[in-house]
């Protein structure tokens, strides 16, 4: 199912959560009622201002976010080279660039080695992923003074000590490894430190959660693959997985788990976030959740009008055959269609959930910067994340559970997973003995 992801990926037009022009109020007036009865409405939320304190918080934070797409852009923008793409200058169109980077106080990031699911049926999927893990390792080489290369929680605070930004590799989408645990471990060797088990396909092992669901689960050789990133320190990443592969995995890993770009299902209805009864076995699995801040994830209202948007691509993919034809039909449905943005607070909602039902230890940020188009309000790109903090602050959050959220969790999980990892490696040559 590709079309979702050009919706996600390509550029569009959407509202705020207060913006209703008159063209389109007829559907997108439903605050309105709201604000007789409810406490504090979308719309009486007022923009998030920063404080001295909270940007002390913010800056002594090891700040990690799960996910971000750049790789593919700067694929698509250059044909992947660095020769007349400057990341140390403003990219207008994009959401991240080193200045933006430094802004946000981004501490940490897992880069996305994104590999189309359109290989499955084409073929190439370790190719590609090579190809984005070789562009994310020259990225951090061509900016020695911001980027290092990350493989461990004690690299990601050596380097954060040292005042660069540490640079992970998450692989994304288990049809990556063509099926083959050979080329998993070597994605290993080469840094990738954590896989989503699909995308928005289901593939031969593992039901995706925007697909049909072929295996009611992991297949056996599914829970191989989790087996096998268990023993080699790889985080099983669930973001993209049905709720049922969700939940073989939590009953497989040994090792605690992650979903690196994710949000609550109960605040926005959409099958890309996470229900509760999985949030809690998450909880009890030693895990983490990182709130995608896509609009059309995270606003209840969007999420609902996303969830169609499968239908309505295939029928004009069937209807337009042409790429460009196709495009256009898409780019003229969303100008008539657009949705609402939500805003800083609406990301602060999801993170208050999961603690709610998962607990403070579980909750990270995974924003999906340029793997998305529409966002909140001041979360527009990755100079943004101190606005989280001062909400987190607003609401009453300590600076130790701040600290938490914005990555002491996510760090504390890669430590888990390396633990694992070293025990079973000792396991494994012990059962080899003569
Ligand atoms: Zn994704």
């Amino acid at each position: 199912m590709r079309p979702l992801l050009y919706w996600v990926m390509a550029g569009g037009l959407a509202l705020s959560s207060c913006q209703a022009p008159s063209d389109v109020s007829h559907r997108h007036a439903p605050h309105d009622d709201e604000s007789v009865t409810g406490p504090a409405t979308r719309c009486e939320r007022r923009p998030v201002e920063l404080t001295e304190r909270a940007l002390r918080i913010h800056r002594s934070a090891i700040l990690v976010d799960g996910h971000n797409d750049l790789p593919w852009r700067i694929r698509d923008k250059s044909e992947s080279s660095f020769e007349d793409f400057d990341l140390a200058q403003h990219q207008e169109g994009m959401h991240t660039d080193i200045p933006r980077l430094r802004k946000g106080g981004v501490g940490a990031q897992f880069w996305a080695a994104w590999v189309p699911p359109e290989s499955m049926r084409e073929g190439g999927g370790a190719r590609i992923a090579l190809e984005q893990i070789d562009l994310i390792r020259r990225m951090a080489e061509r900016y020695p003074e911001t980027f290092e290369l990350a493989c461990s929680a004690d690299d990601v605070v050596r380097i954060r000590r040292k005042g660069r930004i540490a640079s992970l590799i998450g692989v994304e989408g288990g049809h990556a490894i063509e099926n083959s645990l050979g080329v998993l471990r070597m994605f290993y060797d080469l840094g990738a430190r954590y896989m989503t088990l699909t995308h928005t396909e289901t593939t031969d092992w593992a039901d995706s959660a925007t697909d049909e669901a072929r295996h009611q689960g992991l297949t056996p050789f599914g829970e191989e693959v989790v087996g096998e990133m268990n023993r080699l320190g790889m985080l099983v990443d669930v973001s993209h997985a049905s709720y049922d592969v969700m939940r073989d995995v939590l009953r497989v890993s040994r090792a605690p788990v992650i979903a690196s770009h994710s949000s609550a299902y109960a605040i926005a209805a959409h099958p890309r976030n996470i229900p509760d009864d999985v949030l809690r076995l998450i909880a009890r699995n030693g895990g983490v959740v990182m709130v995608n801040f896509f609009s059309g994830f995270v606003e209840p209202e969007a999420a609902g009008m996303i969830d169609s948007v499968f239908e309505t691509m295939e029928g004009l993919r069937e209807k337009y055959p042409q790429e460009d034809e196709y495009r256009k039909a898409v780019r003229d449905w969303r100008r008539e269609n657009p949705i609402p943005r939500g805003t800083v607070h609406t990301i602060v909602d999801h993170i208050d959930h999961i603690v709610k039902v998962a607990g403070i230890d579980h909750v990270g940020l995974g924003s999906d910067y340029d793997g998305c188009s529409v966002l909140p309000e001041q979360l527009e790109d990755v100079s943004g994340y101190p606005y989280i903090t001062q909400e987190l602050l607003n609401r009453g959050y300590s600076a130790r559970n701040i600290h938490k959220i914005l990555g002491g969790n996510l760090l504390r999980v890669l430590r888990g997973a390396e633990q694992v990892a070293r025990d079973r490696k000792d396991l494994d040559r012990a059962t080899q003995l003569p």
